[in-house]
């Protein structure tokens, strides 16, 4: 199936985050039955907190295709979208958005709120749950290895001490 298929390479994408280092999150562009962009997860890389998959993968897209608005490009992302990357979707008009693992701690499709599409004058299509449970797997292999290594990590070392009122996205 085509939906698996186009996952499969958002995951692929996802594992490139985690070998750098980020939390992984892959996406792809597809139009017309055809990858037009890829994006992995690089808020760290970029010093960008708005480097999320989605985003990278909707810029290169847009770029590519000359055009901000991507009517008839369809997002697969590893992950359930947050409400900036749910904003963007809006904005680029993209036609259909397939998703993998639900985002307990961020995730605005149905997760901690419910992306008020109806309400606004584009409505994608949306579809969760495509090969979910790779993509929740590989986010929890990359949160235990990371946890295994000590507060070493980047975003540990920086909120060491402080206290939030949410915990780390560890789940
Ligand atoms: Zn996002």
């Amino acid at each position: 199936m085509d939906d698996q298929r186009f996952m499969t390479a958002a995951l692929a994408e996802a594992r490139k985050a985690a070998a750098r280092g980020e939390v992984p999150v892959g996406a792809v562009i597809v139009r017309g039955g055809r990858i037009v962009a890829r994006g992995s997860n690089r808020p760290l890389a970029s010093g960008d907190p708005t480097a999320h998959a989605e985003i990278v993968a909707l810029r290169r897209a847009a770029r590519r295709a000359g055009n901000y608005r991507l009517p008839d490009c369809d997002l697969f992302v590893t992950l359930e979208p947050c409400a900036m990357c749910l904003g963007a979707v809006v904005q680029a008009r993209v036609r259909r958005l397939v998703y993998g693992a639900a985002d307990p701690k961020a995730g605005a499709v149905s997760s901690v709120m419910t992306f008020p599409f109806d309400r606004l004058n584009h409505r994608p299509e949306v579809l969760g749950g495509v090969l979910a449970d790779p993509a929740a797997a590989l986010l929890k292999g990359f949160f235990r290895r990371r946890r295994g290594s000590g507060p070493a990590g980047p975003r540990r070392a920086r909120t060491a001490g402080a206290k939030f009122p949410f915990g780390p996205r560890d789940g």
